[in-house]
Formats: structure tokens, C-alpha cells, sequence
């Protein structure tokens, strides 16, 4: 095995983080993989749904790259929608390739024309995906892996990344690719595992990356009540219905996720009503309801939205390069425009699996390290969020939001809560999965991404 530095250090093991590892690897170059839980602690090993890639015989990429936009919201940013779209079929036959046992039918989520969504068990596609990757790093001698290791700082010398502060000391790296995912546990009901609160965007924030997007926070509308537990779009697309208390529908059932997500905060306790369509096909799930206590044969279950996805975070090319030499992100960490104003369902899989790969090609030509390292800063503490904290950001950051809220919460110590709040104060209208019930429409003056860059204000770009 390599010692330090080694050609690419990857933060987060992650789909996207090993995507890039293996990627890497099959270019030669050493790799160390750093995670501050364990395997399953990412989004990834949780992901339900499925893998959106244009495969079936009457899709085209066209077609999806019209879906993705059309919920984007008019911001996806086209060029980065192209690589998604166009790549993607040839990731998921690679995954086909390496074992990964898809469902033999595609299923049919929100906001997708075409069935295009690659499944496992109905609902079991993220630990699927992540458990054949895993086994393929576990057979690399190249690839090392630190689990239960947080990264606590960037090591930036100069405009270049070296590496990365842990609570074990500095790690030196060629090349640094940020896989860490999102922040969405940031709010008090999420779906996502308790540590993803957006480490990325506060240390690449301390270190000078640039950031865009934070107003955007993906809500998941159907989570059992009381729980993270997602009950995926699928099941929706299967044909369950959405009902008030009085058994009523109230919305389309299929329509993008903010307009479910705030017709069914407008509804007060709603229920997913899951007796009529084929249960089998999403075994693990219905046993998952029936630990809850809930019996999906005989009574509706209630649900009800939750912080699910973050569209904002480091901005990085196509490429995955952010603005420090060195250093990459892809995933849900990064910022490529991808997703524009909402994320279209089943997407960020296949955002980690191309952009992901992308990055680790790109960061195989970092130049050599000079032979004489700086000393870098002492590790700084970790960060750590309160119950009180996530109760604030639900309740100032939520699926409504309204200045004076956000004006609170951008005052608190947190640097990602206050960003969020920063970012949602800036877009005074409504947007895709950002609304404002101050300025509900959307208003063609914001057609664009707030961006921060170190050391100046806010601003509005249009990417292309
Ligand atoms: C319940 C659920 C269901 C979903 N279903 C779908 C779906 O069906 N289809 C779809 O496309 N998307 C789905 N998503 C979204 C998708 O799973 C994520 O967007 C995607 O998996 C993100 O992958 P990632 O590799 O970027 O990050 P993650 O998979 O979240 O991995 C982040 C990694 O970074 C590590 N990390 C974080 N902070 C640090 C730190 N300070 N130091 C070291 N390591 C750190 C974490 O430990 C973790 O290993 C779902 C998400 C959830 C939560």
C-alpha cells in the first residue's frame, strides 16, 4: 500500500466518493478514502427509488435532459444537464456490468415522461449499489479506507489544496475530491443519516471554496410521520394515492416534489394510501412500515415532508474542480447547476456516479507536490450540531419560509444554517423547492445562482 501523499485522497464513501476511488484506481494512481462514520452512515446506503438514466426503448437522453430542466425551474445549468444525461446510460450498464441486480422493469417516478428508473427490490437500490462498490475497493491494493476519521479543516497552502486536517493530524494528497454529501440532517426532520450536516460547505467555506445555491433544500414529501423514514416516489408512481384526514385527494400525486411537499403542509395530517397497488414489489419497505406499526393492507399511512436533498454546495465545473488547485467535489457536496431550482427524483445517483468519475479523471493530472510541505494549522474542533439548532433551522428554514424567520436564523453561530438562511434572504421570490410566502411567484429578475465567493457579497450568475 502507498504511503502519504498519496495521487487522490477521497472525503466520504459515498456513492460519489466511490465512484471516484474506483475510478481512480483503475487508472493506477493510490487512493485513501477517509469517512467519519462507517459504510453505511451515507445517503447513499439509504437511497430507495432508484437510478434515473435514459435506457428503456422508447427514452432518449433528449427526453431526459427536457425532464430534468422542465422541474429545474428554468436554472438548471444546461451544459452540466448534457454530461448527466448523455453519460448516464453507460453508468448504470456499468453498474449491470459489476453485478448490481436490478429490477427487470424500469419504474415510473415524479416529474419523468418515460419509465427510466433503475430499481433493486422495489426500494433497495442505495444499499445494492454501495455493497457491490464496496466489495469492488475491498479487492483493490491500491485503495486504503479510514472509517470513524472526520475531516476538520482543508489544508490549503497558497491557492492549493495539500490535503486534509484530521483529529489524527494532516493528510497530504496530489489531488483532494470532497464526496461528503449533503446537509440536510442540518434540519430537525430529514431523511438523510444524522452526520450529514454539511461538513463540505463548512469547512470548503473556512478555506476559501466558493459557494451557490444554499436557498435550495430539497423536501421529500412522503416521510412516515415520526420517523426518516422515506416512502419513496415510486410507490406513488405505482399508483398510491395522497388523502386528507377526511379520505380525500388533494393533489397530483406525481407532480415535482415542492408542489406535493406544500400541498401537503397546506393539508395539515395527511396519509399515503398504499392498499391498492402491488406491495410485494418493495418488500424491504413494507417490512420497514410494519416495524413502525403500521399495517399498508388494511390502513393509510401518514406522512409528512421532510429535508431531503441539498442542491447547493461547492461550486465545481464540470469537471469537479472548485476554485482552490487541488481540490474537487462531486455529489450532493457539489454545486454544478445540475439540478437548477428542484432536483429531479432519481437524478442524484446518477449525478454521483457521472460527476463523481468525472472529478477522478480530471484529478489524476494535479501536478506533484514541492518536496518541502508547510506546516499546516492546528485541527480545529469538530462540529457538532444541537437538537435546539435543528429545531431552529425546521422552524426558520422550512418548506415556507419568511424573511423575518430567515433573518434570525442567518444570525446564528452556525456557519451552514446561517448560510442557508443568507442564501434565502438574497432570493426574495419562489422557485422550484425555495418558497417565500412574502414573494410566492417567481420572478424573472432572480433567474440565476446566488454564488459567494471569499471576501465579496452575494451575487446572481447565470451558468451556461
Ligand atoms: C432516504 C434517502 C433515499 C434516497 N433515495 C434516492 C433515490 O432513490 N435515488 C436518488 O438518485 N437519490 C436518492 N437519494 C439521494 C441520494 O441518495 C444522495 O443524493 C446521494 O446518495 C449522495 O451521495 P454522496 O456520495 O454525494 O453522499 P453520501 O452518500 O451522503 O455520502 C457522504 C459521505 O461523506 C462522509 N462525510 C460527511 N462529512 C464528513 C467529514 N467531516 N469527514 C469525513 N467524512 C464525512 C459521510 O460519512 C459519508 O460517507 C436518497 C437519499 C436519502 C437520504
Amino acid at each position: 500500500m502507498s504511503q502519504q501523499p498519496y495521487d487522490v485522497l477521497v472525503v466520504g464513501s459515498g456513492v460519489a466518493g466511490l465512484t471516484a476511488a474506483l475510478t481512480a484506481d483503475e487508472h493506477g494512481a493510490s487512493v485513501l478514502m477517509l469517512t467519519k462514520g462507517h459504510s453505511v452512515d451515507s445517503s447513499s446506503w439509504h437511497a430507495q427509488g432508484g437510478i434515473a438514466a435514459a435506457i428503456g426503448a422508447d427514452d432518449t437522453a433528449d427526453l431526459h435532459a427536457v425532464d430534468t430542466e422542465r422541474a429545474g425551474r428554468d436554472l438548471c445549468r444546461p451544459s452540466a444537464v448534457r454530461a448527466l444525461v448523455e453519460e448516464g446510460p453507460e453508468r448504470v450498464r456499468e453498474l449491470i456490468r459489476l453485478g448490481v441486480p436490478f429490477d427487470p422493469e424500469l419504474s415510473l417516478e415524479g416529474g419523468h415522461s418515460r419509465r427510466r428508473v433503475s430499481s433493486v427490490n422495489g426500494a433497495a437500490t442505495g444499499s445494492a449499489v454501495t455493497s457491490v462498490l464496496w466489495r469492488r475497493m475491498a479487492s483493490s491494493d491500491r485503495i486504503a479506507m479510514r472509517e470513524a476519521t472526520a475531516v476538520l479543516a482543508l489544508w490549503v497552502d497558497e491557492g492549493r489544496c495539500l490535503g486534509v486536517i484530521t483529529p489524527y493530524g494532516p493528510i497530504e494528497a496530489r489531488s483532494t475530491i470532497l464526496a461528503m454529501g449533503g446537509a440536510a440532517a442540518l434540519w430537525a426532520r430529514s431523511t438523510n443519516p444524522p452526520g450529514q450536516i454539511g461538513d463540505a460547505v463548512a469547512i470548503g467555506v473556512a478555506a476559501g471554496v466558493t459557494v451557490a445555491d444554499m436557498e435550495f433544500m430539497q423536501f421529500h414529501p412522503t416521510v412516515l410521520e415520526g420517523s426518516r423514514l422515506l416512502l419513496t416516489e415510486a410507490l406513488r408512481g405505482d399508483g398510491a394515492i395522497l388523502i386528507d384526514s377526511r379520505g380525500e385527494r388533494f393533489v397530483e400525486e406525481l407532480a415535482p416534489r415542492d408542489e406535493v411537499a406544500r400541498a401537503i403542509v397546506g393539508k395539515g395530517r395527511v396519509f399515503l394510501d398504499l392498499r391498492s397497488i402491488d406491495r410485494s414489489r418493495f418488500p424491504g419497505l413494507m417490512e420497514e412500515i410494519a416495524k413502525a406499526g403500521f399495517d399498508p393492507a388494511v390502513e393509510p399511512i401518514p406522512v409528512s415532508p421532510a429535508a431531503h436533498y441539498t442542491i447547493g454546495g461547492l461550486v465545481t465545473d464540470l469537471v469537479g474542480r472548485t476554485n482552490i488547485d487541488g481540490l474537487y467535489a462531486a455529489g450532493e457536496c457539489a454545486a454544478t447547476g445540475v439540478h437548477g431550482a428542484n432536483r429531479l427524483a432519481s437524478n442524484s445517483l446518477l449525478e454521483c456516479l457521472v460527476f463523481g468519475r468525472r472529478a477522478a479523471l480530471a484529478a489524476l493530472d494535479e501536478p506533484q507536490f514541492p518536496a518541502r510541505l508547510p506546516t499546516p494549522a492546528a485541527a480545529p474542533p469538530e462540529r457538532a450540531a444541537s437538537p435546539q439548532l435543528l429545531e431552529q433551522v425546521w422552524r426558520e428554514a422550512g418548506v415556507i419560509r419568511d424573511p423575518a424567520s430567515l433573518a434570525s436564523l442567518a444570525a446564528t453561530a452556525d456557519p451552514v444554517a446561517s448560510l442557508v438562511a443568507r442564501f434565502a434572504l438574497a432570493r426574495a421570490e419562489s422557485r422550484g423547492v425555495h418558497y417565500r410566502i412574502d414573494a410566492p411567484v417567481t420572478d424573472p429578475a432572480f433567474e440565476g445562482h446566488l454564488v459567494l465567493r471569499p471576501g465579496h457579497d452575494l451575487v446572481l450568475e447565470r451558468w451556461t
